[in-house]
């Protein structure tokens, strides 16, 4: 029937309407800011940066690879990478950024940058109340600003955390028992040319030894 869908949408509207007043279930709003309805794991505003340890600039997981920068659509992230490189979450040598920068009053929460970035170093705040009188900076977010402890992380979306969390140690024993292996592989290849460079400094005609004694 033509209109069917408008009807069914204004019965909705009007059983929460007056069924509000006498049952609490059909009180669909709540007087904020006073009052607050309970944030569901997957809220999301804008991005942050997650950071290990006690130190934020050390700590930062990004490595400053710029996907998330040529994904974003409205191109409101900004990246500036370094010249020189530090350990990363899981122990490798990587580039770190000196300045990453999200324009939050242009960004539209997509959460893109989140899903293509490979280091699991940027995920989604869930932050809102943010509005400021400074139209033109008050809403540009600095690396110091965006970044968040991997305990803020835990505490705003703990499954997803955890899981992250999970995924690095794996990652992280990976290279370290590839290191390792490393290690023992140039330990035993200098050893060997050791040996062989001992052996080559022996003249060809020194008596063999035999361990016996006269
Ligand atoms: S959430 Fe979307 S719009 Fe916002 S910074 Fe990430 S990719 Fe850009
Ligand atoms: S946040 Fe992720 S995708 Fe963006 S530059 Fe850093 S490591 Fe790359």
């Amino acid at each position: 029937m033509l209109g069917e869908g408008i009807l069914k949408g204004l019965t909705e509207t009007a059983r929460n309407f007056f069924g509000s007043y006498v049952s609490k279930e059909r009180l669909t709003t709540v007087q904020f800011p006073e009052e607050r309805l309970p944030r569901i794991e997957a809220t999301r505003d804008h991005p942050f940066l997650v950071y290990d340890g006690a130190d934020w600039e050390k700590g930062l997981r990004c490595v400053s690879c710029q996907i998330c920068e040529k994904e974003c659509p409205p191109q409101c992230i900004y990246i500036e990478k370094s010249k020189d490189k530090k350990p990363d979450a899981v122990g490798k040598l990587q580039f770190y950024p000196t300045t990453f920068n999200i324009d939050v009053s242009v960004c539209m929460s997509c959460q893109i940058c989140v899903e293509v970035c490979p280091f699991d170093a940027i995920k989604m705040n869930v932050e809102f109340e943010m509005s400021t009188v400074d139209r033109f900076g008050g809403l540009l977010l600095h690396r110091e600003h965006l970044a968040k402890s991997n305990e803020y992380y835990h505490k705003i979306h703990p499954t997803e955390a955890a899981a992250v969390d999970a995924a690095l140690a794996e990652e992280r024993a990976k290279t370290e028992a590839k290191a390792r292996e490393a290690a023992e592989a140039a330990a035993a290849k200098a050893a060997a040319a050791a040996a062989a460079k001992a052996a080559a400094a022996v003249p060809p005609d020194a008596p063999a030894a035999t361990g016996e004694t006269k």
